[in-house]
């Protein structure tokens, strides 16, 4: 498993934001929770022979119980998310949930992630590996192994997460003072609109 930090920052890039570009905080919360969510198979991970389909990277890692529980989610988050109530938000708390199982692919661990459960019990892993896999056990939360681990993922998944996250926001900004400006982008108005008492290329005085 990636860090329980790192996978909720996976829930950033893609995040609900409203026509003013504002993000909708409910949606990322609930979005956050369900990019964590499948790692609650640690609580019984020590009861089940490893590599049982209900041990940990086991069905709650799978595509199936993402969309089960991501669809679920959004229509109960319907009542309590102002906008946007569309069928996006269905989509995003899905991926926020299956990014949790792709994710651990990329794990330097000897476990695959069953994600084709319960149809299949094969355990898949990326060919390229880049995250080290973080303790189980919580007590290791604080150690310096994982502190070192919460580094990596800061470089290759964080930085990345935060940059869209950061550059959706600005765009759909830009997009929102276009549709204020008549004729196009504010930005090409602005740089042809002419400047009070700024000097003019047609200026008698220049030209020398
Ligand atoms: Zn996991």
């Amino acid at each position: 498993m990636a860090t329980a930090l790192t996978h909720a920052v996976m829930a950033l890039p893609f995040a609900p934001r409203d026509s003013d570009g504002k993000v909708c905080k409910t949606a990322l919360a609930i979005g956050a929770l369900l990019a964590v969510a499948p790692d609650v198979d640690v609580l019984w991970w020590r009861l089940l022979p490893g590599g049982h389909m209900l041990n940990h990277r086991g069905l709650t890692h799978s595509l199936l119980v993402a969309v089960v529980v991501g669809t679920l989610a959004a229509a109960l988050a319907r009542r309590l998310v102002r906008a946007p109530l569309d069928p996006r938000l269905s989509l995003y708390l899905v991926a926020c949930m299956v990014s949790h199982g792709l994710l651990d692919t990329f794990t330097r661990s000897a476990l695959g992630v069953a994600l084709l459960a319960p149809f299949d019990d094969t355990r898949y892993l990326a060919p390229v590996r880049f995250i080290s896999a973080a303790w189980i056990a919580p007590l290791r939360a604080l150690s310096h192994d994982h502190i070192a681990i919460l580094g990596q993922e800061l470089l290759w998944i964080w930085a990345p997460a935060v940059a869209i996250f950061v550059a959706r926001g600005a765009l759909t900004r830009h997009r929102r003072l276009s549709s204020l400006v008549p004729g196009g982008s504010v930005y090409n108005r602005l740089a042809v609109a002419p400047v009070a008492g700024a000097a003019s290329d047609q200026d008698p005085g220049r030209g020398r």
